[in-house]
Formats: structure tokens, C-alpha cells, sequence
């Protein structure tokens, strides 16, 4: 065998080995999630209808605001609505939380289909010699 053969056989163990070992704290990750909601706020500013409010100004408007404002698409179906001040740091939270859901699981898919492919590709190795 040539040093070239047993350097890739080593390094295609120790890619199954690290992927095995990289889905386990991923898991965990996923457990320890908080409340979660998928969307994004933004904030809006209105103008009112009041003729003489310094939301008209014509020089210097000052709007109405911030209003926040949470909008998700979830099984197909968008929505929008508004949030009270106080629920904008907790929403923060769960959107931040949902999206870290989203990150975590790419990572568990791709390490999935990475491993699969490693294992085939192991398992033609050990075959071909
Ligand atoms: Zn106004």
C-alpha cells in the first residue's frame, strides 16, 4: 500500500467518526430551543388623519410610531398583525429562536447527507481493495 492509499482511507474514517460526532450536540441544541414563531417584525410609521398634527407638518413631518408589525408565511398562508410595544422583545425572541431551528436543522440534513455519502464512500473503498 502506498502512502497515498492509506491517507485517504484514514481521512474517510475520520469523516464518518467526525460527522457521528457532530449530530449529538446539534440534538441538543434543538432540545434546549425556546419558544419559537417563524416571521420577521418590522416597524411602520402612519400618518393620522388629523388636519393640523405634526404628522402633516409640511416641512418637518413627525409620523406616528413605531408600530411593529409581525408577518410569517406558515403552510402556505401569509399574515400579518400588529404587535403592542410590550410583546416586541418576547417576539424578537421566538423569531430569533425559529431561525436558529431553521440553522440547526440544515446543519443535521447536510450533516446527513454527508455522512451517507462518506459511508458509500468507505464502504466502495473497503470493496475495491
Ligand atoms: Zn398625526
Amino acid at each position: 500500500m502506498t502512502d497515498a492509499d492509506s491517507h485517504d482511507k484514514t481521512i474517510g474514517k475520520i469523516n464518518v467518526t467526525q460527522i457521528k460526532r457532530r449530530i449529538p450536540p446539534l440534538q441538543r441544541q434543538l432540545l434546549e430551543l425556546g419558544p419559537l414563531h417563524p416571521g420577521s417584525i418590522s416597524e411602520q410609521y402612519n400618518v393620522c388623519g388629523n388636519p393640523g398634527c405634526r404628522c402633516k407638518d409640511p416641512k418637518k413631518p413627525h409620523k406616528h410610531g413605531p408600530y411593529y408589525q409581525l408577518s410569517y408565511t406558515w403552510q402556505g398562508k401569509s399574515s400579518t398583525r400588529f404587535l403592542r410595544p410590550e410583546q416586541v422583545e418576547e417576539m424578537r425572541q421566538k423569531v430569533a429562536n425559529y431561525k436558529r431551528l431553521r440553522e440547526l436543522m440544515n446543519e443535521w440534513v447536510g450533516l446527513a447527507v454527508e455522512r451517507e455519502r462518506a459511508e458509500r464512500a468507505e464502504e466502495k473503498h473497503h470493496r475495491g481493495d
